[in-house]
């Protein structure tokens, strides 16, 4: 127990700075809180409400807005299980959307758990593809679901509850299309609520992100869920220097890539990004509702 102690206090003091921040520059006001362990509600009414799911070294984010549910990605395999629970510990029935950002293990593995355990109407793909075990068994659960399934490119806008949802990456056919890189060819996304805006690129590396830092939707992000789980070979001083995250939150467990890497956490820093992981923090649920932030954590 002496041991929890200056870890939460450290926690509750960067939440207090992190009022500070999102007050004077995106007029949000900011609310924190440390959630109970074991965690276990539907989301209010009116919210946008962005769950990054601790699922270890992998991705796996929850979005509900305006009573729609849609994940984007789910884990490595292990982690399906543990995906599935906390959908139901936040009340999903059944989910509107799932997004497989790229083929890599560490974001569809989990997805068939998923498929097998909810209804799923669409499933969204940049369209590029991999000859693995792990992708071959979420295609078959795609199948199995009989789900629509949606190729995406930059520039499309979907409408997921209320939130206006803006593909950033990858480029449409008219400007170059796929990058040809597993993770350049992530699905990114943006997400707009009132004046809150979320941005979530998948593994998206330098060219991905240069290609989002010179089109039309730069400007400062409520939160941003650091691309490749904090690698130096994602998020560029360019792109920081364009989105300019106010929140950052890394998806990242044991690895041994040395995820995430001292220059992205310092690059993040000089920005002023509010930095939470996965790894430390445990899920990380962000709140947006009546123009205030509110940042919660289930912590070990
Ligand atoms: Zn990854």
């Amino acid at each position: 127990m002496a041991a929890d102690g200056p870890g939460l206090a450290r926690r509750a003091a960067r939440r207090v700075f992190l009022c500070v921040l999102c007050a004077s520059v995106l007029t949000l006001g900011v609310a924190c809180g440390l959630l109970p362990a074991q965690a276990s509600s539907p989301p209010p009414a009116g919210a946008l409400v962005v769950s990054f799911i601790d699922v270890g070294q992998g991705d796996a984010t929850l979005i509900q807005s305006g009573g729609e549910s849609y994940l984007v990605d789910g884990g490595v395999p292990e982690a399906g299980s543990r995906v599935v629970d906390f959908l139901r510990s936040r009340g999903v029935e059944e989910l509107d959307g799932i997004v497989a950002t790229h083929a890599h293990a560490d974001h569809v593995g989990g997805l068939p758990d998923v498929l097998d355990a909810f209804p799923v109407s669409r499933v969204y793909l940049s369209g590029e593809s991999a000859a693995t075990t792990t992708f071959n068994n979420f295609l078959r659960a795609v199948q199995r679901e009989n789900a629509q399934v949606l190729e995406v490119r930059a520039g499309e806008r979907m409408d997921w509850g209320g939130t206006e949802v803006t593909v950033l990456s990858p480029p449409p056919e008219a400007e170059g299309g796929l990058f040809g890189d597993s993770n350049e060819d992530s699905v990114a996304l943006l997400l707009a609520f009132g004046e809150a805006r979320v941005l979530i690129t998948g593994d998206a590396e330098n060219r991905a992100e240069e290609y989002m830092s010179t089109g039309p939707f730069t400007g400062p992000v409520t939160v941003l869920r650091v691309g490749h789980h904090g690698s130096s070979t994602s998020t560029t001083p360019l792109f920081l220097n364009r989105f300019r995250p106010e929140i950052a939150v890394i998806s990242v467990g044991e690895n041994p890539y040395g995820h995430p890497t001292p220059q992205t956490l310092r690059r993040l820093e000089t920005v002023g990004a509010e930095v939470f992981r996965t790894d430390q923090d445990g899920d990380v649920i962000a709140t947006i509702k009546d123009g205030r932030v509110e940042v919660a954590i289930t912590g070990y």
